[in-house]
Parts: structure tokens; C-alpha cells; sequence
């Protein structure tokens, strides 16, 4: 696993408690974990009001809050991972959030209530952990599936979300790959088609996920992705039509990306995969297989092993101290998350 910085500033100090934070668009996340896996987890709508820090600002409330209902002394939180939604950019060396979804400054959805241009990420959480490693989501999503999920072993993979967005993250000869501000696999944003009329929440028309993905969906059928596979499973021939293209999409950008990576397997997450990739799969793999084998023979498509917790996991394996790693591994301590009080 590579995060040099990560290990270099972990190695030598002797840490009892770490922190996860899950920034989403809709909802944050925050756990602590010890050396003997998960001890609480809390939720809450992520803030979008007030100073652009409200969400970083509401990300250590609530592990403070964390840290007084699990007894554990909020001063020995030094180290904390963070898995957030992006893009991100960088101001002085230091992430800050430039996402749509939470930034209403940025864009023209005009349903936010802030008029933020970034969410100042890593300089507030800075202000009071030592330890800082903030990763895009889907990054931290291949981190943990490589650790201790469906990726272990595999130094050519990728992870895919297909949800309300499409987002990848991407490892290639071992190397976890995070580019010039750590957007490393926006593939979701890669042009397909400009003959089509689908447009993406970035501006993009004909990118992947204005094809593909569930909130697009939503705005090109007029029905929501939800609506949309019930329809099709009551046999409207329409929405069957839709739902097959969007497969079909989607498989050329994970053929896309297998040719430009020479890649192995894609463990697919997100919602729209979840519930119907049983039956897209087929489509999918189509798509990818069909077209050279030299590339692309054998390329396998895995469902996550970490599922609905690949986010919590993520952000708190960026903190982890590597001494831990093997014996989450071993005895999959990672697992009592599903255990454990989230309020
Ligand atoms: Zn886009």
C-alpha cells in the first residue's frame, strides 16, 4: 500500500485512537476506532450553512461529541482520515473542497443556501489534529477494499461507484494513484458522447456520468433512477431501452480505463449497482470484454466486500497506524462497525 506521508508521520508515534470522517454531499460520518476495531459512529446531515468552515467545523464537533459518548479522551485524537466527495483543489499545499453538491457558490443549481467557493477541508481540521490524510472517496473506498475487502492481493484494480454520480478510484503496479490536488480518478467526467443531449452536474455534456449516472438519469427520463428500474421491471420497453444504454456507457468507460491502465478487476459500488448489477453485469462485462483481448481478457468485476461501510472503513484506514492493518485483516475487526452504536 502506498501513502508515504501517511507512514512516515505515523511511524514512530504509539496511537491509541484514531478518527474517520465520511463527507458526503448529503450526509457526513465520523468514527473512532482503536487497535481493536470500530467504538462509535455518528451521523448528521452535512452543514451547509454559515462560514464555508461549517463542515470541517462540524466534522470535529462531531468527533468530539464521539470521543465523550465512547469515554474516550477527545485529547488523544491526534490522527484522522477523511474520505469526501471532490474535486478538490489546493490553496498553500492544503485540500479544500470544490464539490457542487455542497458548494453553492460554484455552479448554477442555485438549491444550496451558502455562496461557498470551497469548504477550507484540511486547513481547519489541521487546527486541531496533527495527523491529517484526506482522500477522495472513491480512493479511500480501493484503499480499503485493498486492505482488507474483495482487493486484497490485487496491485492492478479499480474502484467504481455507480450511484447518483460515477466516480472511480484507481491503483496501477501497486501505486494508489492521486494526481496533481488528489483527483485521480474523475473518470466519471471522461467525454463520451457530445451527439448526446445528456448533460453533467459539471457543465459536461456527454461525459459518463451525464449518461450514466443516477441523478442524470433522473433528468433525462424525467423520473427518478428508482422509478426507472421499477418501470423496467413491470416491462416498460422505454425504460428497459434507458437503462440498457446507461450499461452500456458505463462499460465503455470501464473498457476505457482498463485499456489506458491494463487493469485486473473493478470492485463496482454504489446504489444503482447494488440493487441491479446482477442483471446489468452481463452488459457491462460486454462492453469491457468484447473489445480487445489482449486488454481486456479476464478482467474481473467484483461487488465491494465492505459494502455500506467502504466509506467509514476508508477514511479510518488512511489514519491507521500500519501496525494495526494485519490483525483488522486477520480477524476482520473491520466487520464490528456493523456492530456498533451509530447515532
Ligand atoms: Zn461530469
Amino acid at each position: 500500500m502506498t501513502f508515504p506521508d501517511r507512514i512516515t508521520s505515523i511511524q514512530g508515534s504509539i496511537m491509541q485512537y484514531i478518527g474517520g470522517i465520511d463527507i458526503g454531499g448529503t450526509k457526513m460520518a465520523v468514527v473512532i476506532a482503536d487497535s481493536d476495531g470500530p467504538l462509535l459512529r455518528l451521523t448528521e446531515p452535512t452543514a451547509k450553512e454559515g462560514s464555508s468552515r461549517a463542515p470541517a467545523d462540524q466534522a470535529i464537533r462531531m468527533l468530539r461529541q464521539a470521543c465523550e459518548q465512547a469515554g474516550v479522551p477527545f485529547s488523544e485524537l491526534k490522527t484522522v482520515g477523511v474520505s469526501s466527495c471532490g474535486p478538490f483543489i489546493k490553496q498553500n499545499g492544503l485540500i479544500e473542497l470544490r464539490t457542487q453538491n455542497i458548494c453553492g457558490g460554484i455552479g448554477n443549481r442555485g438549491d444550496l443556501p451558502n455562496d461557498w467557493q470551497t469548504v477550507p477541508l484540511e486547513a481547519v481540521l489541521r487546527e486541531q489534529f496533527t495527523n491529517v490524510h484526506i482522500e477522495n472517496d472513491c480512493v479511500a473506498a480501493l484503499a480499503a477494499e485493498r486492505a482488507f475487502g474483495a482487493l486484497q492481493g490485487s496491485d492492478h484494480c479499480a474502484y467504481v461507484t455507480w450511484s447518483t454520480g460515477v466516480g472511480f478510484g484507481l491503483c496501477v503496479d501497486g501505486v494508489m494513484l492521486r494526481g496533481k490536488n488528489g483527483n485521480a480518478g474523475h473518470a466519471g467526467h471522461m467525454l463520451l458522447s457530445e451527439q448526446s443531449l445528456a448533460q453533467c452536474g459539471c457543465g459536461n455534456i456527454g461525459d459518463v456520468e451525464a449518461l450514466a449516472s443516477g441523478r442524470n438519469l433522473e433528468i433525462q427520463h424525467g423520473r427518478s433512477a428508482e422509478e426507472l428500474f421499477n418501470a423496467v421491471k413491470d416491462g416498460d420497453v422505454k425504460a428497459h431501452a434507458a437503462v440498457i444504454h446507461a450499461a452500456q456507457w458505463f462499460g465503455r468507460a470501464l473498457y476505457n480505463v482498463t485499456a489506458t491502465l491494463d487493469l485486473q478487476a473493478f470492485v463496482i459500488g454504489g446504489s444503482i449497482w447494488h440493487h441491479h448489477g446482477d442483471w446489468l453485469e452481463p452488459i457491462v462485462k460486454n462492453e469491457i470484454c468484447s473489445r480487445l483481448p489482449p486488454l481486456t481478457a479476464g478482467v474481473q468485476l467484483l461487488r465491494p466486500a465492505l459494502d455500506a461501510y467502504v466509506a467509514d472503513i476508508g477514511a479510518l484506514y488512511l489514519a491507521m497506524p500500519p501496525a494495526w492493518i494485519g490483525n483488522w485483516r486477520v480477524h476482520a475487526l473491520w466487520q464490528r462497525i456493523g456492530d456498533i452504536e451509530t447515532v
